[in-house]
């Protein structure tokens, strides 16, 4: 590292905070209280990320009438469902091309009910007017070397044999150009379906909302502290209550599961969102 480097790094860090850009924002809905004293429902879920959110909304959708209540230990959405990159994508499979090289006999079905659950998730969002700017804006794989523009086209044709193109375009250079003019990239595979944009703080907290709009109860600041069973159901503790349920779904995610043999099949995975700083119409 050059003599001065890292004094000029934690400078420009001077002005830096800690936090998600998308969830430092004024329209953040009010925190719900936590549970004092017991309560019993047909359904408890622990988490209050996009899985336990997406849970509560189905189970309640499905059954107006089964008791739900929501606990989670800080607020709505703050963890990873508040503070990703916003990429809503189709793929069950982090990508075609590890679906294919993990699941080739069942890569077809993967796909399929991939397409469907994105477009349940639009529909959902639709249902429920939750304003988190969702947009299938679609996705292109760029070539910025010949080699990877001649790796894109036989990608494309290796796809297309297998009646995977769907929806996918390869783009030679001209038309890449065409969709984003930049003099480095040289092809392109367009997925104009595949891939929606959003804001992901404002779909958890519009979930939230929706969830509480159909009588789910939603206790924040409410960490699940132990699960047993208890007769034919479940039976939860938290700081100040407890919950008995017929049945608990977690959506805990990356956190200790309540379940210990569960633990060992948790494997945390780090990545980043970095943003620019704020583009003009004519930038974006
Ligand atoms: C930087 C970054 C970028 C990402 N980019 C993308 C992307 O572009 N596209 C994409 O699809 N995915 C992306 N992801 C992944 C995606 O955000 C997660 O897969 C998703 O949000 C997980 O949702 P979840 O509900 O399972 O978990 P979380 O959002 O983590 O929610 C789990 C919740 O459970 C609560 N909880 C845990 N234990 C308890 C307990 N005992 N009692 C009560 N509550 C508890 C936690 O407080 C938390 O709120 C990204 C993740 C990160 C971190």
């Amino acid at each position: 590292m050059a003599p001065g480097a890292m004094s000029r790094w934690t400078t420009s860090l001077s002005e830096a905070r800690p936090v998600s850009y998308w969830l430092d924002e004024p329209g953040r809905p009010a925190r719900e209280p936590a549970l004092t004293g017991p309560v019993t429902c047909d359904l408890l879920v622990v988490g209050g990320g996009y899985s336990g959110l997406w849970t509560a909304l189905i189970a309640k959708e499905r059954d107006p009438s089964r008791d739900v209540v929501l606990v989670e230990g800080r607020e709505v959405g703050w963890a990873a469902s508040g503070r990703n990159g916003g990429f809503c994508a189709a793929s069950l499979t982090h990508g075609l091309a590890n679906g294919l090289a993990r699941w080739p006999g069942e890569i077809h079905t993967l796909e399929r009910l991939g397409a469907r659950n994105l477009d349940a998730i639009e529909e959902t969002v639709a249902r429920h007017s939750i304003d988190c700017d969702f947009e299938r804006t679609g996705e292109i794989d760029v070539a910025t070397e010949p080699y990877q523009a001649e790796e894109l086209r036989s990608w494309y044709e290796e796809i297309a044999a297998l009646g995977l193109a769907d929806g996918i375009e390869f783009l030679d250079a001209h038309a890449v150009r065409e969709q984003v003019d930049s003099p480095t990239f040289l092809a392109g595979l367009h997925d104009r379906r595949g891939v929606a944009m959003l804001n992901p703080a404002r779909l958890a907290w519009g979930l939230k909302r929706a969830c509480l709009a159909l009588g789910v109860r939603v206790y924040e600041h409410t960490p699940a502290l132990t699960l047993k069973r208890y007769g034919a159901g479940m039976a939860v503790r938290t700081p100040y209550g407890a919950v008995r349920a017929r049945r608990v779904a977690l959506g805990t995610n990356v956190f200790p599961s309540l379940v210990r043999r569960v633990r060992p099949y948790t494997v945390p995975v780090y990545d980043y969102a970095l943003m620019t700083e704020p583009l003009t119409d004519a930038q974006l």
